[in-house]
């Protein structure tokens, strides 16, 4: 078991179920863990090195990738080019380093498990099917602003966004929520994962979270995954699979009770940031790398009140504008566009009257 910063909580996950080693990225954070787990049979290590030595080694089965952000991709790859079966949480992996990423899991001969809801419901959907797919309908809450008028949107808050009304999740991803940029990162992932041009993914507004997401077949039948919102089964399934195991207190969905499930087109207008995903995806190369870490910088700096919502979208955008695409070929040039992205993003919070979209 590996952890970031909260060593605590590591802590007493540890002394319920005493792993062989756990492992606290911040070095800082080494002597409190270990204090906290004295006369344990558990190993304590720190430090990120540690963290990857943990993903590739030899007792390990599958490894759960469920680090935040772009410093997930490392362990990845380490996961992968030890032939580790990965339970993959992690996004920038795949929005950032998608082709390296599978590129190297088909060399491996390395199956990537979705644990991201709406992937893990189109891997379900697909479980058993030889023919291809033709279309992914790829779900959306639209976001904890979705009812707000787009004339006001330049106005909502940060404390406004942060309530989302479905998933309780941190403030990075609820805000890429309400402004579908995370919806956006999910089409990259899909494309990816199961291997289909941004054109093969629909994006529906879902405002009841039941549909997971659903897979149209070449006849005509779509396979959709249901099942009331709860994070476990995706999971679960990613450590059972190709095996279910009874979840016992999952909520049921009743067909009776829970009424109707709709679907609506999402308004571009309203969510740009949505179309300069898919323009990321189109163009490829370090474009979804610029797009991801240009993000990053604006959703901050929105939580910090720095910028307006409706900024976020500018930000990232005229980043994009501001950048030569290059074709994509080895993993430290994902790592010097992240930085340039972050630099030129950075100056645009501040210089955003000048630039014009
Ligand atoms: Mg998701």
């Amino acid at each position: 078991m590996t952890a970031a910063e909260n060593w605590e909580l590591l802590a007493q996950q540890a002394r319920e179920f005493t792993p062989d080693v756990v492992v606290i990225a911040n070095e800082a954070h080494y002597q409190n863990l270990r204090e906290a787990l004295r006369g344990t049979p558990t190993l304590v290590k720190a430090g990120v090195d540690a963290i990857e030595e943990m993903a590739t080694h030899s007792q390990v089965d599958v490894v759960v990738v469920a680090i935040v952000g772009f410093a997930g991709l490392a362990p990845t790859l380490a996961a992968i080019g030890a032939r580790k079966r990965i339970a993959l949480a992690n996004k920038e992996s795949l929005v950032v380093g998608g082709d390296i990423v599978m590129r190297k899991a088909d060399a491996m001969g390395i199956e990537i498990m979705p644990i991201d809801s709406e992937h893990s419901a189109i891997f379900q959907c697909l479980v058993g099917e030889l023919s291809p797919l033709r279309r992914i309908l790829l779900t959306a809450s639209g976001g904890s602003v979705r009812d707000v008028p787009i004339e006001k949107l330049g106005s909502v808050t940060a404390e406004q966004v942060l309530k989302h009304p479905v998933w309780d999740m941190g403030s990075r991803i609820t805000v890429d929520s309400a402004t579908m940029l995370n919806k956006g990162f999910e089409v990259i992932e899909a494309a990816h994962l199961f291997r289909v041009e941004g054109s093969e993914i629909e994006v529906v507004i879902h405002r009841q979270s039941i549909i997971h997401s659903a897979v149209e077949f070449v006849d005509g039948a779509i396979k959709a995954q249901m099942s009331c919102p709860d994070m476990r089964l995706p999971i679960q399934y990613a450590l059972t699979y190709p095996e279910r195991m009874e979840l016992e207190s999952i909520e049921r969905y009743n067909p009776f009770t829970m009424g109707t499930l709709t679907f609506e087109r999402p308004e571009l207008e309203r969510y740009p940031c949505l179309s300069l995903a898919f323009d990321a995806l189109g163009a490829g190369g370090i474009m979804p790398a610029v797009l991801n870490a240009a993000g990053e910088i604006a959703v901050e700096a929105f939580l910090r009140g720095k910028i307006k919502f409706t900024d976020i979208a500018r930000v990232i955008g005229s980043t994009m504008e501001s950048i030569d695409n290059e074709p994509l070929s080895v993993v430290s040039q994902l790592y010097e566009a992240d930085a340039t992205a972050r630099a030129i993003a950075t100056e645009a919070l501040t210089a955003r009257k000048t630039i014009k979209l």
